[in-house]
């Protein structure tokens, strides 16, 4: 199908892109990387009047340590993210999700904010945000918000960004200790959307766990935290009766439909054993 008909606007900067953001608002859409906002145009699912391109506006695709985080601009590409040498040292949970989202051409133009803003409740980068404790920096002419990944995520294909705000960066706090994480996907095919994925992401310190952080996807109405596993981890030294609990509690925590993917216990008890596989891999060192 052919999208309806739009007028078309390209930034230069931010400053720009804020003011068009205030002028057109909830009339317009952002185009970042268009691999999710493309097809809903053509399927007519969006029908925005103004298509705002981000595409030329500088300053958005980088990925560096800033301020005690580690920042990413927000159309950072997520190839870039899956090749960067300072993502793998500093937050290996994006490192190891990154290579997993869909196929290498979509990941050459598909964005780290497109990819949030979008919201899918099987897209791989929330849960991801959410087990990091990422915090969403959204720019608009009203100045800069910065918005907790646990507070941005409200519903399938719903966040907390107002219709003039844009996403500008992803900032993740930088471990104390050591950085442990990892994300385990479910698919039936290399490339496909996650049937049930576990982000997990771990801050040591020694053999102890100083914080824990359990992101799910495609398990709920939204990437959902494990926030009771998060709890039981906490403090411990990864035994495997906590490991286990913890593996039990996520698996409580998320809320699965059954599709032609498989039943909600099958879901439910995919989440138990990969978060079970990801702690004890962490347990090991391996992860
Ligand atoms: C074949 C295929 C397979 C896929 N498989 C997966 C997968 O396995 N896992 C997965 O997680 N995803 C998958 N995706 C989705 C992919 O990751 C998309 O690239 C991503 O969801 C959207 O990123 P984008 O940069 O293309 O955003 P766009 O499509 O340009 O935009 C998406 C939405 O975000 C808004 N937006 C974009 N950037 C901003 C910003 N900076 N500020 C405010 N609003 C903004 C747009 O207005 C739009 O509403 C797949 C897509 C395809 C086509």
């Amino acid at each position: 199908m052919l999208p309806g008909e739009f007028d078309y606007v390209r930034p230069r900067d931010l400053q720009e892109a804020v003011q068009a953001l205030a002028r057109y608002g909830g009339e317009s859409k952002v185009l970042a990387g268009g691999q999710s906002l493309i097809p809903l145009l053509k399927l007519r699912f969006a029908a925005p009047s103004v298509l705002i391109d981000i595409n030329r506006v500088d300053g958005l695709e980088y990925a560096r340590i800033s301020n005690g985080t580690f920042a990413i601009g927000a159309r950072t590409r997520q190839a870039a993210l899956a090749h960067d040498a300072g993502v793998h040292e500093h937050i290996p949970t994006v490192a190891s999700a990154s290579p997993q989202v869909a196929d290498p051409i979509v990941r050459n133009w598909g964005t780290l904010g497109g990819s949030l803003v979008h919201a899918d409740p099987a897209g791989d980068m929330g849960a991801v945000m959410l087990a990091t404790r990422a915090e969403l920096v959204a720019l608009s002419v009203r100045g800069e918000r910065v918005i907790p990944a646990r507070e941005f995520f409200l519903g399938p294909f719903t966040t907390a960004l107002e219709p003039d705000e844009l996403l500008v960066e992803v900032r993740i706090p930088r471990a104390v200790g050591r950085p442990v994480g990892s994300y385990l996907k479910l698919e039936r095919k290399v490339g496909d959307f996650a049937t049930v994925a576990v982000a997990m992401s771990l801050d040591k310190d020694g053999g102890t766990v100083r914080q824990a952080g359990i992101g799910l996807t495609a398990v709920g109405a939204a990437n959902l935290a494990a926030t009771a596993a998060e709890d039981a981890l906490t403090g411990s030294r990864l035994d495997e009766p906590t490991i286990r609990e913890a593996a039990r509690l996520a698996a409580d925590a998320c809320d699965p439909r059954s599709d032609i993917r498989g039943s909600a216990e099958y879901k439910r008890d995919v989440v138990r054993v990969f978060v079970q596989r990801a702690l004890q891999r962490a347990a090991r060192g391996d992860a």
